[in-house]
């Protein structure tokens, strides 16, 4: 067996963080005699371990665990490795079901056990040499977690735990979870009022609240207005179609599960939508289409519902029924770079517009099979490496990933914590311009069949808002605060002149409440502050009669008072700019 310091640091972390797992089980089995054991495994950040367990465990429980763990750890004993013959071994594990049925699998006919002081595990290893080389780590959940996955299996009580080399990095982890937390755009979607889900009536469907839908006007309105500048015409297109629609495009055969059922109209079956693709190539095919009419760029803010399993829900970043920021470009071969190449530098505009930076781009190349010809993918593939590299942006291939119908560039954007998050996507399409058989008329006056991309920008506008909630941990820049400021009158005789402030500021297209409550006025400060509103407005005596407001930002600091003019005219500028 390699020795500790001679392994990898992914392969000694997976050693320290799986043997951890079988601290944390003998600790477990020694405070809850009788407990039964199931699998532990190690994760990205630490390890687990699934129970069956007399009674819910409690967060006291954890720091029980984590003591008993630590004398074993301080106690520094051997792990030691064992062959046994599957009979021997499920005697040995008797009176515990989960590791028989585990035996049960083994294709083998001896059973791999590693041992440390009493406590034995079916294991294949590797870990440790000792118990004092797991390094330093905290139990952070628990969680229920069904036998294998399988939700007619019991329920057992899983136990996490983080675990790095040094209690820097553990702290580090920490830290970032923690960050993390305060970030989660469900949480915040909550408190900020933004958006809600009624499970009861529906998983997965998102209810905008007037500011959500506020942040959602904003991004919509931005999103059309650049649609136009950069010449897309914008559409809007049917929630529902016939089945023989999704059958010609495939959808039926290749996405049905993920298509929700039919219903009846007229004794036909009609499908809600999972895509607009297809009704924008019944735009494109209501009429003939010479060569010089390409491009044509379609866009539309098409909701559609698809359908996702229960348990993969996940706040706005994976829902049923959400709206793509969709765009299908009908182009000649020869427009096609230029074409990817605009839909890229629009990507990074707009991105970069939300105060993203950072991008991490896949190019994703043919899978085993696919629809066209293998010169379309090749020239496909060729365009969009040759555009990704024009623009100096460094890219991994993702070989064979793409799906049949064509090659893509998937971008994931990073946020302020450096997580990952997929949002666009630019992507051929050789399949449905075949199947709706969609041509062109050349110079040449004979039909041509067009090229066709697929592309979205923020994905969906619900998972975006979800990233972009994180990202700015709800802090949203002037531009798409949902209430950009709040005045806030000192006493009743100030509510007056307020309500003329208001009414100033809506006449330039400002956001702005009053909060008239007999509050004090820190609480209301405070309160705006929490509501993460980007100024607060002050209006006491001297303010009225100088036509001015005292002004503080949400971060606490105090800009004094400005006259109110020149404070419209500064944040007037300031929504401008998006800064
Ligand atoms: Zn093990
Ligand atoms: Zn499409």
């Amino acid at each position: 067996m390699a020795s500790i310091e001679q392994v990898s640091t992914e392969d000694r972390l997976y050693r320290m963080r799986h043997s951890a797992a079988h601290i944390m089980a003998e600790a477990v089995l020694e405070i809850f005699p009788g407990a039964k054991f199931a699998i532990g495994p190690p994760i990205d950040y630490g390890f687990y371990y699934d129970f069956e367990l007399p009674r819910p465990l409690t967060p006291d429980d954890l720091g029980a665990i984590e003591q008993r763990m630590r004398r074993t750890i301080g106690a520094d004993l051997a792990f030691a490795h064992e062959e046994i013959a599957k009979d021997e071994a499920r005697a040995m594990f008797s009176d515990q079901p989960y590791k028989l049925e585990l035996i049960d699998g083994i294709e083998d006919a001896s059973v791999s056990l590693y041992k440390h002081a009493a406590f034995t595990d079916l294991c294949e290893g590797p870990h440790v040499e000792r118990t004092g080389q797991v390094g330093a780590f905290k139990l952070t959940s628990i969680a229920g977690a069904y036998w294998r996955g399988d939700e007619h299996r019991p329920m057992l009580q899983r136990i996490y735990g983080a675990l790095f080399a040094t209690p820097q990095e553990l702290e580090e982890h920490l830290a970032r979870v923690e960050e993390a937390a305060k970030r989660d755009h469900r949480r915040l979607g909550r408190e900020l009022d933004l958006f809600s889900f009624h499970e009861e009536f529906g998983p997965g469907l998102v209810y905008w609240h007037p500011k959500g839908g506020r942040l959602r006007t904003v991004i919509e309105d931005f999103w059309r207005q650049e649609h136009y500048r950069a010449n897309y015409g914008i559409v809007y297109s049917p929630h529902i179609g016939k089945g023989t629609l999704w059958s010609t495009s495939g959808h039926l055969d290749f996405y049905g599960e993920n298509m929700y059922s039919p219903m009846d109209v007229d004794g036909q079956d009609y499908y809600v939508k999972p895509m607009n693709c297809p009704f924008h190539i019944q735009m494109f095919k209501s009429m003939t289409r010479s060569y010089r009419d390409l491009p044509i760029r379609m866009a539309e803010l098409g909701t559609v519902y698809r359908y996702e399993r229960s348990g993969v829900l996940h706040g706005l970043l994976r829902v049923r029924g959400f709206t793509q920021d969709d765009a299908h470009i009908f182009c000649t071969p020869d427009q096609v770079q230029e074409e990817i190449g605009r839909a890229l530098d629009f990507m990074f505009f707009f991105l970069g517009a939300f105060g993203f930076e950072n991008y991490k781009v896949y190019l994703a190349t043919a899978p085993d099979k696919y629809a066209g010809s293998r010169e379309d993918w090749d020239m496909a593939e060729e365009v969009l490496r040759r555009c990704v590299e024009e623009r100096n942006i460094p890219y991994e291939i993702d070989e064979g990933g793409a799906v049949f119908y064509g090659p893509k560039i998937d971008v994931k954007l990073l946020d302020v914590l450096g997580r990952e998050w997929q949002c666009t996507t630019v992507q051929f399409d050789f399949n449905l311009p075949e199947r709706f058989d969609i041509a062109y008329v050349g110079e040449d006056g004979k039909e041509h069949r067009p090229y066709m991309v697929h592309r979205a920008l923020f994905g969906s506008i619900e998972r975006f808002v979800g990233v972009l909630i994180e990202h700015y941990a709800g802090a949203f820049p002037l531009w798409l605060a949902p209430v950009q400021a709040v005045i806030i009158p000192i006493a009743d005789r100030h509510i007056d002149y307020a309500r003329r402030i208001v009414d100033d500021f809506r006449a330039e297209d400002l956001r702005v409440e009053i909060d008239d409550r007999g509050e004090r006025m820190q609480a209301k400060i405070r309160d705006a502050q929490l509501q993460k509103v980007p100024y607060m407005l002050i209006v006491g005596d001297r303010e009225q009669e100088a036509e001015a407001v005292s002004v503080r930002r949400r971060d606490g600091s105090d800009l004094g008072a400005l006259p109110l003019f020149q404070l419209i005219d500064q944040l007037k500028d300031e929504v401008a700019t998006r800064s």
